[in-house]
């Protein structure tokens, strides 16, 4: 069993798509361990993007990231790093694959629905961004 850290991200949770983003994890086995509704403000958005600190997108993405609610989840099973990174899709909904979360519900490169943690090092620090201390379920 492995764990990964998924955002549902402030333009899906605005167009409304939390209940079908979660039927795709439920439906491909990755069981909820926690979630949390935030509101990211600009620095907690580039605390947790900080790898991508000084790339050109890096201002606009965090403002997007930081522009409303988001859900953050703890999600289990086995291979989720992977499984969940293929089930998202390409970063650019415009290369990414039929039936993937960002085919079906990104709108563009920047503003593409789901993130989720891309190795178990990262996945690691990210879960303890959104849940430190938490016990999870
Ligand atoms: P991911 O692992 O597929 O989410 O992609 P990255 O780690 O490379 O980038 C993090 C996030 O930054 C992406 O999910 C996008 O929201 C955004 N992003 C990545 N590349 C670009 C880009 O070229 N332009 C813009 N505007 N945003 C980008």
């Amino acid at each position: 069993m492995e764990r990964t850290l998924t955002i549902i991200k402030p333009d899906a949770v605005a167009a409304g798509h939390i209940g079908d983003i979660i039927k795709i994890f439920e439906a491909n086995q990755l069981t909820i361990k926690a979630a949390r509704l935030v509101s990211l403000t600009k620095k907690e958005a580039e605390g947790f993007y900080a790898v991508h600190r000084g790339k050109g997108f890096f201002e606009s993405l965090t403002t997007f990231m930081s522009s409303g609610p988001a859900l953050a989840m703890v999600l289990e099973g086995d291979d989720a790093i992977a499984r969940l990174r293929k089930l998202m899709g390409a970063t650019n909904p415009a290369n990414a694959e039929e039936g993937t979360i960002r085919k079906l519900h990104a709108q563009d490169i920047e503003h593409n629905a789901v993130h989720g943690s891309d190795a178990p090092e990262t996945a690691a620090f990210e879960i303890a961004y959104f849940f430190p201390g938490v016990e999870l379920a």
